[in-house]
């Protein structure tokens, strides 16, 4: 698969820009609607907003992933409330990362891998919203504003990853960094709580095998930006040129 879109903006690209701390303040950067919800949970200034300066993003190494381990999926519902799937094909699953397993019918190989919102660059989830709830932070993060969101749920048939749930039930037991709401949709926020704190996501903290690299693919000498440099990695459906966030190494 090519990783080339027309919207594609590499890390080679992109290397001119500089890097951001996290939680540094940047004159004049627009502060995404919805970031103040995160702000307040963190006592930060509201004008304390996300930089585009920075790109967020995942390089998964599937060679790394093992068929079976859940440990991600785990580590995201404990760290965001989630009560966890009941099954694979219940409507009422809240999942916001899942795992996969895909076997290549010409050479047998196998491959597992998990698969959350991709952080798209351009993303459909957005475009389709008629409320403004679903947006993408300058920093690359795509969220949904819960205040904002009245579940029409355009967003789940627009997002060709199926990375999207609505909450049927009453939410208990929030973890108050993670407000969520019955009748909302959500998604993987990549844990924009703890990015805010300076920490990576869940998943990729919890991950035995180190196979979830975390870091900033606009900053060309984070681990992430060499790494991408230097192996082969894809976009899921890049043909879609969405240019999304998360890379997978090994497929
Ligand atoms: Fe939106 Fe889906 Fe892309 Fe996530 S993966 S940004 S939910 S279109
Ligand atoms: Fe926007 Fe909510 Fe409708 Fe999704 S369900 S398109 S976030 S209003």
């Amino acid at each position: 698969m090519s990783e080339q879109s027309k919207h594609d903006s590499s890390p080679a690209d992109i290397n001119r820009r500089d890097f951001l701390k996290v939680g540094a303040v940047v004159a004049g950067t627009t502060v995404a609607p919805g970031v103040l919800l995160y702000g307040i949970a963190h006592g930060k200034p509201a004008e304390e907003g996300a930089s585009s300066k920075v790109r967020w993003g995942m390089l998964i190494d599937t060679t790394k992933c093992a068929s079976g381990c859940t440990d991600c999926v785990t580590a995201c519902n404990k760290e965001n409330g989630l009560p966890g799937v009941t099954s694979a094909t219940s409507a009422t699953s809240v999942q916001w990362i899942r795992k996969i397993d895909m076997k290549e019918s010409a050479t047998g190989r196998q491959v597992s891998l998990p698969m959350m919102c991709q952080h798209c660059e351009h993303p459909p989830c957005v475009d389709v919203c008629p409320t403004g709830a679903s947006f993408k932070r300058e920093d690359g993060i795509v969220l949904v504003d819960r205040h904002r969101c009245i579940g029409c749920r355009y967003c789940m048939m627009a997002c060709p990853y199926k990375a999207r749930s609505f909450v049927h039930e009453p939410v208990t037991d929030q973890n108050p960094d993670v407000p969520r709401g019955k009748g909302c949709v959500e998604s993987c926020t990549l844990c924009v709580h703890r990015i805010d704190a300076g920490l990576q996501p869940a998943c990729a903290d919890s991950c035995t095998n180190k196979a979830i690299l975390f870091g900033d693919l606009n900053d060309p000498n984070s681990e992430i930006a060499k790494k991408i440099r230097a192996v082969t990695s894809v976009q899921v459906r890049a043909d879609l040129g969405l240019n999304t966030g998360v890379r997978y190494q090994g497929l």
